[in-house]
């Protein structure tokens, strides 16, 4: 990380700022310079664009963000630890990090984004980053704040957030997903790159939003895939009976015998039209 900054190696500065992983946090550091600059990359160009980064920790991608382009980095850190390290990155590019401490659940994004682009890259903490999706994903006012996500999870998370029909990974949040962006895998991240590794490999996944998604109520959405997905092993028309069943499949022209994993996005935005 030298290289990359002249700033000290990260694992120099988690020792000395005494960071010790802490697993109810969600700390699993990232400290290898080619794989921090490579989820930075896959933000596309960063000129001109304020970056909202979601759990910086020490710092690791944090640097490869600031060092990539012209971004102005907004970073959000729950760990009160972390700050003396992430201001010295701040003194470091004068004027491009602002870091806020707090949980990034409470955080209001779409409050704190300025005039221009924004991109939001994150090392997600497992525990939130799936809430923190959603949440980026329902405003009603869209296309949304963000012109674009950059974020890691668990391989098997991720493989859900791109999954379409007919696959084994579809479900909620595949339908959510796919319903207001294009999401696309771009790449694993093998456990031994993590201090301390995790048990599972990880994911980035990018998502861009959709400037017209199919309209559709999100509440109405989410009530027809709860039901679809909540027994995906049945036919439509026994999982759907509490909403409406056979009438509703038949109102939008689906089959009753199908299964959820079998309906496309835009069959379930068609079933929600039709509650
Ligand atoms: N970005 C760093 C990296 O790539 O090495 C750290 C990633 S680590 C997986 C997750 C980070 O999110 C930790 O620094 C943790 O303290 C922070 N975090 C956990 N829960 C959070 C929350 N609710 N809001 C903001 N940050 C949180």
């Amino acid at each position: 990380m030298a290289a990359l900054d002249g700033l000290p190696p990260l694992r120099d500065v988690i020792q000395r700022h005494g960071l010790d992983a802490r697993k109810a946090l969600g700390q699993n550091f990232l400290l290898d310079l080619n794989l921090t600059q490579k989820v930075a990359r896959t933000a596309g160009s960063l000129d001109g664009v304020t970056v909202f980064e979601v759990g910086p920790g020490p710092g690791g991608l944090t640097r490869a963000i600031l060092a990539l382009g012209a971004a102005k980095v907004i970073a959000v850190e729950r760990d009160a630890r972390c700050l003396p390290a992430l201001a010295e990155i701040a003194d470091h590019y004068p004027g491009r990090l602002d870091v806020i401490e707090g949980d990034a659940l409470k955080t209001d994004f779409a409050a704190l984004a300025p005039q221009g682009p924004v991109k939001i890259i994150a090392n997600l903490p497992y525990n939130v980053g799936t809430q923190l999706l959603v949440n980026w994903l329902l405003p009603a006012q869209w296309p949304p704040f963000w012109q674009s996500l950059t974020l890691m999870f668990q391989k098997e998370v991720g493989q859900r957030i791109v999954a379409q029909e007919d696959d084994n990974h579809y479900g909620r949040l595949g339908v959510l997903c796919g319903w207001r962006t294009q999401a696309q895998m771009a790449f694993d991240i093998s456990p031994q790159a993590f201090t301390p590794p995790p048990k599972v490999t990880s994911s980035v996944v990018h998502l861009t939003p959709k400037e017209n998604p199919i309209p559709c109520a999100v509440e109405k959405l989410e009530i027809v895939t709860q039901a679809a997905f909540g027994q995906r092993r049945k036919m439509l028309r026994q999982s759907l009976k509490p909403i409406g069943g056979e009438a509703l499949l038949l109102r939008a022209d689906i089959d009753p015998q199908r299964r959820a994993e079998t309906l496309s996005v835009e069959e379930f935005c068609r079933l929600a039209n039709c509650l």
